[in-house]
């Protein structure tokens, strides 16, 4: 029988790792198909801009990893999925036939789908945008006005916060007077996480005298203002927004797979509404929710015991979101935010300061020296 993962982020790295350890024996075939031999620890992508991180300290290579754990690694651009014919077409035009089939391809930024934002926002998503925004950065000057948000649909606002933060920590360390400006589609800010999250940011904002905006949605942006629903219009010289997610190419060129903007549809145990044997994970699937490292490693490990189960005939398990959320706050250090389901509700947590900033960077560690 074979397994195959698209993908090696967090979701497919993990779910790899925990098929393996589940059926070992050689009869299961695990490949991981995947066009980056390299892993990118992508919550330190924000240190990058600020020359607060180090390359080499924030990736490692997969190849090693997967051989010492027994699955086969195939570094190739799957081109499509052939869900009738249970096989996938590589760029190559290899075919990889599977019995069961894990996506987790993650999704990219859809910036085309709000008007005037291609080309003009700044962004970290991957280790290249990230050093260009670090170019950006150098350029700012006095006065500039730096408009940062959370575009309408995007599923990590997180990132938006930190990249805020982390701005402001620059400029004051430059002696760099900027107006910043802030605004996010959700009600409040980080909205869903419980009281604590919201009121310390709001409390962080004021301090440094952020103006934000909540609630709101972006019309359009051009070269030098973006356009919100409020009415408001922005001026920038520096802009960073985070844009709504799409599916990656392969999705988009696949037949027979049902989905929306590249996101496929699941079941709350992970399986594709349209193919028994299909699983998707992490960013790639609708999961309801915010999207994260930890919701796709988790959801990895529940897709890998999950097509144990369905091999065993066994009733599948649904998943549940259990947020553990490292936010970096600039000079503030860090607040680490929990949002777990328990027997008598929702546990909701949050602290701040110097701890979680260690921890996120320990996190990073503990991460690297598991898996590498
Ligand atoms: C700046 C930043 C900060 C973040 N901070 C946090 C944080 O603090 N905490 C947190 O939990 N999350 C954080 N996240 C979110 C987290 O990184 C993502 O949610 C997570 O990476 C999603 O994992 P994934 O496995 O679903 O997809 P990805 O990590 O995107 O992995 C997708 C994989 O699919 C492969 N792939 C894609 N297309 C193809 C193809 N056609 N053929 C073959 N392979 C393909 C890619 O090479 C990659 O291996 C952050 C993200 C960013 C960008």
């Amino acid at each position: 029988m074979r397994i195959v993962i698209i993908g090696s982020g967090f979701g497919g790295l993990n779910a790899a790792i925990e098929i393996r350890k589940k059926l070992t024996s050689p009869q299961h075939e695990i490949i991981v198909v995947a066009d980056k031999a390299q892993f990118v620890f992508r919550p330190s992508l924000i240190w990058l801009p600020f020359h607060k991180h180090r390359l080499n300290k924030m990736t490692f290579p997969l190849r090693p990893t997967f051989e010492k754990a027994g699955i086969t690694f195939i570094e190739k651009c799957v081109q499509a999925l052939m869900p009738k014919q249970n096989h996938i077409l590589c760029k190559d035009d290899e075919i990889i036939e599977y019995d069961y089939l894990i996506v987790a391809t993650g999704a990219s930024p859809d910036w085309a789908r709000i008007e005037g934002l291609e080309g003009r926002s700044a962004s970290i998503y991957g280790i290249s945008t990230a050093l260009q925004t670090r170019k950006k950065v150098k350029e700012i000057k006095e006065k500039d006005p730096i408009v940062i948000g959370v575009g309408q649909g995007n599923p990590n606002q997180g990132i938006a916060y930190e990249f805020l933060f982390e701005l402001e920590a620059y400029l004051h360390e430059h002696r760099l007077e900027c107006p910043l400006t802030f605004f996010t589609y959700e009600e409040e800010l980080f909205n869903g996480k419980g009281k604590e999250p919201t009121e310390r940011l709001e409390r962080l904002l004021e301090k440094k005298q952020v103006t934000y905006y909540c609630n709101v949605s972006i019309e359009r942006a051009d070269d030098e203002s973006i356009y919100l629903t409020n009415g408001k219009q922005l001026p920038h010289s520096f802009l960073f927004v985070l844009p709504p997610y799409k599916g990656v190419d392969c999705i988009f060129a696949s037949t027979d797979l049902e989905h929306d903007h590249g996101i496929l549809p699941v079941h709350d145990t992970l399986q594709s509404i349209q193919w028994k044997n299909i699983y998707v994970i992490g960013d790639a699937n609708n999961m309801k929710g915010t999207k994260s490292g930890r919701a796709a490693e988790l959801q990895g490990t529940l897709a890998a015991e999950n097509i144990i189960k369905q091999i065993q005939q066994e009733p599948l398990q649904s998943f549940q979101e259990d947020t553990m959320y490292f936010m970096e706050l600039g000079k503030a250090g860090a607040m680490l935010v929990m949002d777990k389901p328990v027997k008598e509700g929702v546990f909701q947590w949050a602290i701040s300061g110097m701890m979680p900033h260690i921890m996120k960077r320990a996190f990073e560690k503990y991460y690297l020296l598991k898996f590498s």
